[in-house]
């Protein structure tokens, strides 16, 4: 699904130096490359505060952890979404509540979120998925009028603008009151390991999320909240500044693949291109169709047998999954969700395709489409 070795080789001479100089100066934790990309990511997302942790479910958690929610609180989350954005609900003894999501931006619906709200919700977690972000306009005005906390998942979305209702554009992220964001290799912007990021423009909140991340200390071993250990290294953190320059580049390689795509599978008959919302800039981690009157799981073993790699996202959603059996919330009425589910395909999308691959890849899914 994407290409990190023909990536790697464009960038390997201030890689390989970045991480050299790492190992030279053996500071492998809390190094001078963190300090250096926490406040590069912070003038490109336009944000006061980044907490560099471990990675993007960290992120989640330690957010979630700020927000001093209680036992049974609820959270309002899609279901229709990776794991980690709901399994920390859980974790830290709150109560998911799964709503569905627009059928056309794969986002959490507000209108759903508003109908979810009861006198127990704390907090709203959209999330960006594929690269396009939720409806924020939305869901801040909700979040305003029932007082509510939203933590944007933003692990998907990193360098998308959002365009404001007041006519100010702002990156996905920032939005809310707190953003999280994974850098995993396959990431838009991805390290060689694990990483992650959480975001807020509140001063309160940045000291509380940065004494979270680090066992709850406010001076050295004095510690004044329960926490966790959550750190982002050095070595990664090189990695990731010579990556966050690219950054624009690779959305734009990733937009092109996608009009590349949208040019051929829009006149398809049953294929549903994404949706492209005219609020924010899709930065197509995914390219996802959805595909109707097809054979979408036969179109997902036939490319295999022809190499090429495509991926069901995700083949169970959240409310679903046996993890959650004891909240019931199976018995959850998201019908957009399951429908979603037994008809999205998603197709290489990555910042090295060339144009041979884009030929075959279509090729080989209209091969069997027009069968
Ligand atoms: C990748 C991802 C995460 C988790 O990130 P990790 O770094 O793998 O922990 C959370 N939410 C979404 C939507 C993701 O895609």
């Amino acid at each position: 699904m994407v290409d990190l070795v023909s990536q790697y080789e464009k960038i390997k001479p201030a890689i390989d130096s970045a991480i050299l100089d790492v190992l030279k100066n053996a500071q492998f934790i809390n190094g001078p490359e963190v300090s250096g990309f926490q406040d590069e990511l912070k003038s490109y997302l336009g944000v006061k505060h980044v907490i560099p942790c471990a990675n993007g479910t960290d992120a989640l958690q330690i957010a979630m952890m700020a927000l001093d929610l209680k036992p049974g609180d609820e959270v309002i989350t899609p279901s229709f979404t990776y794991i980690a954005t709901t399994e920390v609900i859980a974790l830290l003894g709150l109560k998911p509540i799964f709503v569905e999501v627009n059928k056309d931006t794969f986002c959490v619906d507000a209108k759903a979120i508003e109908a979810a709200i009861t006198p127990k919700t704390k907090a709203i977690v959209p999330v960006h998925l594929y690269g396009q972000a939720a409806d924020m306009n939305a869901i801040m005005e909700i979040a305003k009028k029932h007082n509510l906390y939203v933590i944007e998942d933003n692990a998907q979305a990193i360098g998308s603008d959002y365009h404001l209702t007041n006519g100010s554009v702002v990156k996905t992220g920032t939005i809310g009151d707190i953003g999280c964001t994974s850098f995993f290799p396959s990431k838009n912007l991805g390290c060689y390991g694990d990483g992650g990021a959480i975001f807020t423009n509140n001063d309160d909140l940045s000291v509380k999320l940065k004494m979270i991340a680090n066992h709850g200390q406010s001076k050295r071993y004095y510690h004044d909240v329960v926490g966790c250990n959550s750190r982002l290294d050095n070595i990664q953190a090189a990695v990731l500044r010579i990556k966050l320059r690219q950054l624009d580049n690779y959305i734009d390689a990733r937009r092109n693949v996608a009009d590349y795509y949208d040019e051929f599978f829009g006149p398809m008959e049953g294929v549903q291109i994404p949706f492209r919302s005219h609020d924010s800039k899709h930065v197509f981690h995914q390219y996802t169709l959805i595909l109707e009157g097809h054979d979408r799981d036969g179109l997902n073993e036939y490319l295999a047998s022809k190499d090429v790699p495509s991926m069901i996202y995700y083949p169970v959603p959240a409310h679903r999954q046996k993890m959650f059996e004891s909240f019931g919330s199976a018995s959850t009425n998201l019908p957009t969700t399951d429908w979603l589910t037994e008809r999205v395909i998603s197709l290489p999308i990555h910042t090295e395709m060339q144009e041979e691959q884009l030929e075959y890849i279509t090729k080989s899914v209209a091969e069997f489409l027009n069968k």
